[in-house]
């Protein structure tokens, strides 16, 4: 500790972790003299880099755990990559409000309480309204369930927790009718089964795995029936002989039975995908348009926003599971809140390509290629071989399993290397790079990686190239 060295370190870390990181240095050292493994050069390299193992040390026990990587894998909403990065706009309203107090729960003009909610309720009414005539809700109106004046929308944890807050609100002791082919993993253990059972509801299973018709619910809706379930085979197809009774029939027949119908989107896209090339996947909008009374979907799939589950409805219905005391339990905080607020208005505005996730959407193949090409030409070296290639970029976060938006890739390979430890050596860079290996090469996806972090990856690659 007297050493100058090592006694400078305590001004960044303060002086017991530096302590502690010396005491773990020293030990390993003994061990390494004690086994015999160091001889006296060895042992006089070990003594003069003490200082610089203890920084080390200090630098790795004492860093970020979770830190920022780039995700050249061409997966736009990457799961373990923390799926959907959030807008400039986002990031600077939640700098703005919660560096300080904020009107999270204040009603600024009566000063009183007031609710969280509003922040953004009143954006979704304005998304979700828009297009929705109110002769055409009016006519929603049947036996039972109230006709839908408004679309509310309130905001939980996860999609996960939305599914279980309106499965509990709306048939705890009653059973829901799902099909056979919707009873998804969605990954995490996320299961359909499971979570009905959590929330109290007795599951009904319709059809079979691969064909289940309008007539399969209808059989099944007894008086003990609450909800009618559809959910999106968000990761998974079947293909072959299938059949899936259309949305339009089940909302008749919801409606005929006076029991509400409920789709987990999971993805749930705020914008138009076959404006992107994706087609069958199904918006917010389509599935409230063609009638269906609750919808869920997260807050960082295709809406490109912070992790939220969303619950979007009639006001009735909505304000039924926001009445039950497990909403209280799965609420979320202002950063959620002000995050979602921002991207929120970027879609009023129609400002999509301010959302990340839509603007990697949008990127064209001839636009990706092209940087592709300038990067591979700055680093192309002796050890380092790169190739243009035709490749596919895919939406990833349980979105339109099938669908792949063509994209432009650099394939590498080096010479003393294989495809796994060049994707090693990527992943120990600073930042982290993160890329797919195929075919006994490494791939490198320009559409996830940010225009910003492309110096980076040159550094990376350019260092690979020179370097054994
Ligand atoms: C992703 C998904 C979920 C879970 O959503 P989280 O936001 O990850 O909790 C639930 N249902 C479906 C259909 C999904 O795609």
């Amino acid at each position: 500790m007297r050493d100058p060295a090592v006694r400078s370190l305590t001004e960044s870390y303060g002086h017991d972790p530096v302590v502690d990181a010396t005491r773990v240095v020293l030990a390993r050292l003994r061990q390494e003299i004690m086994s015999g493994l160091l001889n006296e050069d060895a042992l006089e390299l070990a003594l003069s880099g003490l200082a610089g193992a203890v920084e080390n040390g200090l630098r790795q026990a004492l860093g970020y755990s979770l830190r920022s990587v780039i995700n050249a894998t061409g997966v736009i909403l990457h799961t373990n990559l923390g799926r959907a990065p959030l807008s400039d706009a986002a990031i600077e309203h939640i700098r703005e409000t919660v560096a300080s107090y904020s009107n999270l729960e204040f009603d600024l003009a009566a000063g009183a309480r007031g609710k969280r909610d509003v922040h953004v309720d009143r954006l979704f009414q304005r998304l979700l309204n828009a297009d929705m005539d109110s002769a055409e809700l009016r006519s929603a109106g049947r036996a039972g369930v109230p006709a839908p004046t408004q679309t509310a929308t309130i905001v939980v944890n996860n999609n996960a927790a939305a599914v279980l807050l309106a499965l509990n609100t709306l048939a705890e002791g009653g059973e829901v009718v799902v099909s056979r082919g919707e009873l998804v993993e969605i990954g995490g253990s996320f299961r359909i089964p499971d979570v009905m059972a959590k929330s109290g509801a007795i599951l009904r299973e319709v059809g079979t795995t691969n064909r289940t018709r309008t007539a399969d619910y209808e059989a099944a809706v007894t008086e003990r029936t609450r909800l009618l379930l559809r959910v999106h085979r968000s990761n998974f197809e079947i293909t072959g002989f299938t059949e899936r009774a259309p949305t339009v029939e089940l909302v008749a027949l919801a409606r005929k039975r006076g029991v509400p119908l409920m789709e987990d989107l999971g993805s749930g896209a705020l914008f138009d995908l076959r404006s992107v090339g994706i087609g069958g996947e199904p918006g917010v909008l389509d599935s409230l348009r063609s009638g269906v009374d609750i919808v869920t979907y997260s807050g960082d799939k295709l809406l490109g926003g912070p992790q939220a589950g969303l619950i979007s409805g009639g006001s009735e219905l909505i304000a039924r599971l926001r009445s039950n005391s497990l909403f209280r339990a799965l609420r979320v905080d202002k950063l959620v809140y002000a995050a979602l607020e921002a991207t929120l208005l970027a879609y009023i505005r129609r400002d999509h390509d301010a959302i990340p996730t839509l603007r990697m959407m949008r990127l064209s193949k001839e636009a990706i290629g092209e940087r592709a090409e300038a990067l591979a030409a700055r680093v192309a070296g002796p050890k380092l071989k790169v190739e243009i290639v035709d490749g596919e970029s895919i939406l990833g976060g349980g979105a339109a399993p099938s669908s792949v938006l063509p994209t432009r890739l650099l394939a590498l390979s080096c010479e003393d290397l294989s495809a796994d430890e060049l994707a090693a050596r990527l992943r120990s860079s600073e930042p982290p790079i993160i890329a797919r290996v195929e075919e006994g090469r490494v791939l490198l996806d320009l559409r996830t990686v940010f225009p910003e972090q492309g110096a980076a990856v040159e550094r990376a690659l350019a260092a690979l190239g020179q370097n054994r």
